[in-house]
């Protein structure tokens, strides 16, 4: 199954090119002429090259920071529109064979408990995810092909698909393994699995190498064609990411832009979506070992991949501060996770830190749904692209027109409706109320599908 050696070099990824890439920016990082010239083509909202984008997050001229800023919020604006997706993670497991530096579950943690959930445990933490309101999880687990194989994995998404607490039901399952091969990629995909999320950590080959010094992760170029696999095997929505931290940022901004223009070149499909983890403490991990980078910096990465990838989900977790996630949530945001917990079994009972990550945001879900309404936001529990087919090129074709946000609006609408009747606390739900009533002057059809909800039928496909 783990067939390590099967695969060809990741050359999309040229560290030439992205040393190169480096020496333009720094050489442009104050060249008016030319920041104005990629700023007017990102305006256009089509994207800019790997390149272009290096400029502008190198660029040192405030004013023209100003405008990167703005125009990411414009851009973020008109195509994902007001709303903001919700979800959360579940780790199903903690056993893992590799030896990832940064994280707690590297196989010589001796210390750290074992734990992989039984498919009773996982009614259990899915019941208490649903309590919640959750309708969208990402699933994690360790690598580990003996006590974490794809059988289970397979198993415990039918399990996920399976319970129906209350009102409650889980209707996008993401999922967050390892480097696998294209007959398992193909066994998620007909398993009904909504994006297929694996983190690159680094693009930095050398550095790459000593952060995952053993297990089947070290293979950097097994790692790196990854989303190859998985796109060749039918799955279309595949989800980018790096842990930034661990390696020049720079770098690993570059490298990720030139991983997204290779999927849309190779497939015609660039990535669902873009995660910017931040390495964080954990049991026996300590963030300041790694570098790390500010929350500055953090934001302009943000826009600046918002600009570069506009057609692109973009995804911040519970990992960052609520100062920190109100911020980006502005430059180029479109789901967090929210009410999450990230120990193997620690929605339904908290016996012991398995936690991958310490987490900064510890706000309940309700919470977090008031939080987004105050803010002007439209928390969403919209899984409706997915269950109606609108996945991939679909799904591209209606982002980059911009008609997304539309449909969306919509949707996050009636979900959140649904969310106030079911979950709401009195004054989540009179705020919620009070949006809905906000936007609904002209939109008759919402009107009626409303007043179904409201009447119990939750059998609105969102
Ligand atoms: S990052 Fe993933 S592969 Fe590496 S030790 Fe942690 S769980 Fe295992």
């Amino acid at each position: 199954m783990y067939n390590v050696n099967s695969n060809v070099p990741a050359e999309f990824i040229s560290h030439s090119e992205i040393l190169e890439t480096l020496k333009y920016a720094e050489q442009n990082k104050g060249n008016i002429f030319v920041i104005d010239s990629i700023i007017a083509k990102a305006r256009l909202k089509k994207g800019i090259s790997h390149r272009e984008a290096a400029v502008l997050l190198e660029c040192e001229i405030s004013e023209k920071n100003a405008e990167i800023f703005a125009l990411a919020s414009k851009i973020k604006r008109e195509i994902y529109g007001d709303r903001i997706v919700i979800f959360a993670p579940l780790y199903l497991s903690n056993y893992c064979v590799n030896s990832c530096l940064y994280c707690p579950y590297h196989v010589q943690n001796k210390i750290m408990p074992r734990i992989r959930l039984s498919q009773e445990q996982i009614r259990s933490e899915v019941a208490a995810l649903q309590e919640m309101g959750h309708k969208r999880l990402a699933l994690e687990m360790g690598e580990d092909p003996v006590n974490n194989p794809i059988d289970y994995l397979l198993e415990s998404i039918e399990t996920v698909y399976g319970v129906k607490h209350k009102n409650g039901d889980i209707r996008r399952v993401n999922v967050n393994i390892a480097a696998t091969e294209e007959d398992d990629y193909r066994k998620l995909r007909n398993a009904g699995i909504g994006t297929y999320i694996l983190f690159q950590e680094t693009y930095h080959s050398e550095s790459y190498k000593s952060l995952h010094p053993k297990g089947p992760k070290s293979n950097y170029d097994y790692h790196t064609s990854a989303m190859d696999r998985a796109m060749r095997a039918g799955i279309d929505d595949v989800g980018l990411g790096v842990l930034f931290g661990l390696e020049l940022y720079r770098y690993e901004f570059a490298g990720l832009l030139m991983h997204a223009e290779h999927l849309e070149a190779a497939f015609g499909v660039g990535p669902h979506t873009i995660s910017v983890p931040r390495i964080k403490d954990a049991g026996g991990i300590n963030a300041r070992d790694f570098g790390g980078i500010s929350d500055e910096v953090f934001a302009k990465l943000v826009a600046c991949i918002r600009i570069a990838v506009p057609y692109t989900g973009m995804i911040v977790s519970t990992r960052e501060s609520v100062a920190c996630r109100e911020r980006v949530l502005e430059l180029g945001i479109s789901q967090i996770s929210g009410g999450s917990n990230t120990n193997v079994g620690g929605y339904a009972s908290n016996e012991s830190d398995t936690s991958q990550f310490y987490i900064d945001d510890t706000r309940t879900l309700d919470e977090i749904v008031d939080w987004l309404i105050g803010l002007k936001y439209v928390p969403s529990f919209c899984t409706a692209c997915y269950r109606e087919g609108r996945t991939g090129e679909r799904f591209m074709k209606l982002s980059k027109s911009g008609r997304i946000s539309d449909r969306c609006s919509l949707n996050a609408l009636i979900t959140l409706k649904e969310y106030a009747e079911d979950y709401a606390s009195r004054s989540t739900k009179r705020h919620a109320e009070e949006l809905i009533q906000r936007e609904l002057s002209d939109k008759a059809v919402l009107v009626d599908y409303l007043k179904r909800v409201e009447n119990g039928d939750r059998d609105i496909r969102f």
